[in-house]
């Protein structure tokens, strides 16, 4: 039996988002060891080791990982008015995901957002209806859209295909936040 995986509290579920698969075969890159679970998200180093699938859940958790291979799982740098402290915790001890263009993290009430999934249309009817109102500002917002051509938008919105929906949601307020991009 695996032991089970550390909590994230930027990232609270993140088998269910795919960020971090059950794999029995793969050896963690920094621990050496075969856990259960391997992170399947974005890594950037400076000395570009290849650490895509090759770390277990519990060196990012720890920030050892980070640590050892001078890398960072997310970006924050579009995230304005957040503590230090939570910006290195989304950096070097959050699992990230990957998106079609650089990933961003969202924030509010002075902190960073919990990222909750990728979506697409099926997955904002039925997993995050609540975020509903959140894309739909962010695709007259940003996109421009509105009318038909919005609904046209959201309704080809994927978690297949381009374009696909990133959903947050504040630990403080519990507001929605989400943001949309392309390939
Ligand atoms: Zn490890
Ligand atoms: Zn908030």
């Amino acid at each position: 039996m695996p032991e089970p995986l550390p909590s994230f509290r930027y990232h609270p579920d993140p088998l269910g988002t795919g960020s971090i698969k059950a794999d029995a075969d793969i050896p963690c890159l920094s621990c050496s060891r075969l856990r259960g679970y391997i992170y399947t998200g974005s890594v950037w180093t400076e000395k570009n080791f290849i650490l895509e699938d090759h770390l277990c859940p519990w060196c990012i958790a720890d920030g050892s990982a980070a640590k050892r291979f001078a890398a960072t799982f997310n970006y924050t740098g579009t995230l304005d008015g957040i503590s230090a402290a939570a910006r290195e915790e989304i950096e070097t001890r959050t699992p990230g995901f990957i998106a079609w263009q650089q990933e961003i993290w969202l924030g509010c009430c002075g902190d960073g957002a919990a990222f909750l999934g990728l979506a697409g249309a099926q997955e904002l009817r039925e997993k995050f209806p609540g975020a509903l109102d959140s894309v739909k500002q962010v695709l007259r917002d940003e996109f421009d859209l509105s009318g038909a051509e919005l609904t046209e938008f959201l309704d080809s919105l994927s978690t297949e295909s381009d374009p696909s929906a990133y959903i947050f949601r504040c630990q403080h307020c519990h507001k929605y936040l989400s943001y949309v991009d392309q390939a």
